[in-house]
């Protein structure tokens, strides 16, 4: 059953029922009083009737009485004037003569005979009431007929209908007769016997009509109908009114459900159902808005994540990843500003890397950003470093640190060593770095979810920092030679194009140095080749103690290495051969004998050819070939020395080459063959 139906069924049933009730009651009541009045009625009209009879009986009395005392001359005469006044219908006188009077009374019926005296039994045949009196010689008879006249005179005194009760008694000739008024009563009607008795001899019926149904009889049928049908109609119309609204908001209700957040639903009148429409139509509002605001933000946030991952997948450049896993986590927390600083491995400051909407002092540009240092374990964010755990709040920054009304700061820390074999303190510093938001919008403070966010980027900022550390040692050992740890040949050509191109750009001089040992088959041969890569490691070591700073030396293959002299000219690169030839000449090779009983000491010298740019070549491979050639020149002098090559105007075409001033014996054999 629907809610409108229970409705309209309740409503029926309280207005209608207490109607029905009250109307019930009130018939009955009615009924019952109608019937006690008719009761007193029918009381009233026995009394009148009983009284009338006596009356009529003592007016025959008097009658008769009358006509007797006078002389015998006047009873005729009055008689007949009682008869005419009215008192008898007929007087009888009886005695030696009789004399009939009887000229008004009516004929009585046939076969009836004799007179019914007043003061008779109940049950003699009644045709008429008479009352006797006798004189001395005569008795008097005063009689008047019971006949419908004289019931109707009854009934009207009464009130009532009068009617002579049951059937008279057969008359002795066996004639049934029937008076006239002993009709039974109408069927329905109260009636009342009325027996007869001394002074009333008369066996009567009082019948009142039954109470005729007034007009409210009649009314209260219809006002019960009339009652009904408003009920009926304000019952449908308070279900509608009800149910209508909750059908629309039910209907609003399902389509919200199914995602349609634009359903409204009328505001019918401003009662409890208006009121809850206008809520529903408030709360739909607001979740589409905030929906709204969801679905920005998460497009935001995944276009931020696609940032995100295109910059980790495509680069190793920390400058450009740290920003772009800042600017996510702000989105993702919907932080204010935020900050990333990074362990300065070399003094364990906290150096800034990248910062987004910051403020006062800290409100920098990238370049100056980078210079902000913080001294290690300072503040919230040196005691995030220090301890490697979140730390969220209000209070406890350090004057230096960012100003804000509320931070979260988490460590930024190496992945796991995916190696099981290197120690914790092998595998490097736990924490690189802190990722820091301030000034949460929206919220007093970061939440739990706000720090179980930051946590994931800055688990991101550890694995790409960390890739980036990884990188940058990886290209550093594929540049390096791991036998002697300076550049190797392939950083050599790169280095050198940079730096022609460089001495070019600003007219510098850029001198090479090349260096090849002497006879160093000779020391592998008596010594082993492990003890000749002990030596060249101890060479290389010598070769760095002899440079400046700025000054790159390489192991081009074998036994021959390259120096580079940024803007050296030949006395310069002269100056710096003599001093690496001396080094190298003046204490043997220090080595770990193989075997007891061997030397630990080596004495080795090298030479060196020397070409300097743009003097000698135009291009890197120019100057690199004439390098090359001026130490064949110093093998050629003798060893241990070296040479300065000829400048390119000088040259003397191939084949008329004439390497050198003090050579003589067989070619040595032509070096830089590894390249
Ligand atoms: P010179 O240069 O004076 O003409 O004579 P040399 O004996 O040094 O001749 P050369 O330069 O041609 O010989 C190169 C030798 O260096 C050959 C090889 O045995 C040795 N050698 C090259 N690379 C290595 C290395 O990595 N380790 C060791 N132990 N020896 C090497
Ligand atoms: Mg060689
Ligand atoms: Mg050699």
């Amino acid at each position: 059953m629907t809610l409108r139906g229970r409705l309209t069924s309740a409503f029926l049933v309280v207005v209608l029922g207490p109607v029905l009730l009250g109307s019930i009651f009130v018939a009955l009541t009615v009924a019952a009083v109608s019937r006690e009045r008719t009761d007193e009625r029918l009381d009233h009209a026995a009394t009148t009737v009983r009284a009338a009879v006596g009356a009529i009986c003592g007016q025959l009395q008097a009658a008769a009485d009358a006509v007797a005392v006078v002389p015998a001359s006047a009873r005729s005469s009055v008689a007949d004037q009682l008869i005419t006044r009215g008192l008898a219908a007929d007087i009888r006188i009886t005695g030696p003569e009789v004399v009939s009077l009887a000229r008004r009374a009516p004929q009585p019926p046939a076969g009836v005979t004799g007179w019914q005296d007043c003061t008779a039994p109940l049950g003699t045949r009644i045709t008429a009431l008479a009352a006797s009196a006798a004189a001395a010689d005569v008795t008097v008879l005063a009689a008047l007929p019971v006949d419908a006249a004289l019931l109707n005179r009854l009934g009207v005194a009464g009130g009532v209908t009068v009617t002579l009760s049951g059937t008279a008694p057969p008359a002795p000739g066996g004639v049934t007769v029937t008076l006239p008024g002993t009709a039974p009563p109408a069927p329905g009607a109260s009636t009342r016997r009325l027996g007869a008795g001394p002074g009333q001899p008369l066996p009567l019926t009082l019948s009142a009509p039954p109470a005729r149904p007034t007009i409210r009889y009649a009314v209260l049928p219809l006002i019960v109908l009339l009652t009904a049908i408003v009920a009926v109609i304000a019952a449908r119309w308070l279900a509608r009114s009800t149910t209508r609204p909750l059908g629309d908001l039910a209907w609003a209700a399902d389509r919200v459900a199914n995602g349609d957040l634009d359903t409204r639903v009328p505001i019918p009148r401003p009662d409890e159902l208006g009121r809850l429409a206008g809520t529903f139509n408030r709360m739909t509002r607001e979740l589409q808005s905030y929906v709204q605001a969801l679905t920005a933000s998460r497009d935001q946030l995944r276009r931020h994540l696609a940032i995100l991952g295109d910059t980790l997948s495509s680069t190793h450049d920390l400058d450009r990843i740290l920003p772009v896993i800042l600017r996510t986590a702000m989105t993702a927390t919907g932080a204010r500003a935020g900050l990333v600083l990074l362990v300065d491995p070399a003094d364990g400051t906290l150096a800034a890397r990248c910062g987004a909407g910051l403020t006062g002092e800290w409100d920098l540009p990238p370049a100056d950003l980078a210079a902000r240092r913080l001294a290690p374990g300072r503040g919230v964010l040196g005691a995030v470093v220090a301890s490697g755990t979140p730390l969220r709040g209000t209070t406890g920054m350090s004057a230096e640190e960012p100003a804000c009304e509320s931070y979260l700061a988490v460590p930024i820390s190496a992945p796991p060593s995916s190696d099981p074999f290197l120690s914790e303190s092998e595998a490097g510093p736990g924490t690189l770095g802190v990722l820091a938001l301030y000034d949460r919008l929206g919220g007093p403070t970061f939440d739990d979810a706000d720090l179980r966010t930051l946590r994931t980027f800055a688990g991101q900022a550890g694995v790409a920092v960390h890739n980036v550390r990884v990188h940058e040692e990886a290209q550093r050992l594929s540049l390096t030679d791991p036998l002697t740890g300076l550049w190797n040949y392939r950083y050599l050509r790169e280095v050198l194009r940079r730096e022609v191109e460089r001495a070019h750009r600003f007219g510098r001089m850029l001198t090479v140095l090349m260096l090849d040992l002497d006879h160093f088959k000779d020391v592998n041969d008596t010594y082993g080749h492990p003890v000749g890569d002990q030596v060249l490691g101890e060479f290389a070591r010598r070769i760095r103690l002899g440079l400046r700073e700025v000054d790159v030396a390489f192991r081009q293959g074998g036994e021959e290495f390259v120096v580079l002299l940024p803007e050296t000219d030949a006395y310069g690169g002269v100056i710096v051969a003599e001093r690496l030839g001396a080094l190298v000449r003046d204490r043997p090779m220090q080595i770990d004998p193989r075997r007891p009983g061997l030397t630990d000491r080596i004495p080795v010298t090298v030479s060196i050819g020397i070409a300097v740019f743009p003097e000698h070549g135009a291009t890197a491979q120019e100057v690199l070939d004439a390098a090359d050639e001026a130490l064949y020149a110093a093998k050629n002098a003798g060893r241990d020395t070296y040479r300065l090559a000829e400048s390119v105007s000088s040259r003397v075409p191939e084949g008329n080459f004439d390497p050198t001033p003090a050579v003589s014996g067989p070619q040595p054999p032509r070096h830089g063959s590894g390249r």
